[in-house]
């Protein structure tokens, strides 16, 4: 599962860090997970409370930070979020979109790598843009102790 290896090297890198600063524990992680990453936030979750061992991360606080995508045009400069896409993304085949269950949210969780063949900017129609937020999952925050 995609969900379980992020996970893992969220993880393996916070111990890293840990062991490498000397930590006694570690009291919290914050993550940003970014809107086109395709994560389950719950899953995601689980997974980091079933990997997580040990004294180091016993009492862990893991925070998740949902990322709105963002984009932005390199012809015109103008920049957009996914909710301005929603006309564009009616004409996509239904058949790519993957629908999340009990979400209100804009099926946008097809592939990343679709987004580029179906999304242009909204002011000029450029297909040259790129994703400036929203394709990533980061360690924000670490607090140790
Ligand atoms: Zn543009």
């Amino acid at each position: 599962l995609h969900e379980f290896s992020i996970a893992q090297s969220i993880v393996d890198s916070v111990v890293h860090e840990a062991v490498a600063k000397h930590a006694s524990r570690v009291r919290e992680i914050s993550i940003e997970v970014g809107q086109l990453m395709q994560i389950d936030s719950r899953i995601l979750k689980s997974a980091l409370n079933l990997l997580r061992s040990g004294p180091l991360l016993d009492h862990t606080r893991i925070q998740l930070h949902p990322v709105k995508a963002r984009f932005s045009c390199r012809r015109c400069g103008n920049k957009w979020t996914m909710n301005e896409t929603k006309r564009q993304l009616s004409t996509v085949s239904q058949q790519l979109l993957v629908r999340e269950p009990n979400s209100r949210e804009l099926p946008l969780h097809f592939l990343p790598y679709f987004y580029n063949a179906f999304l242009r900017c909204v002011k000029c129609g450029s297909t040259d843009f790129e994703v400036s937020a929203g394709k990533e999952i980061m360690i924000r925050r670490v607090v140790m102790e």
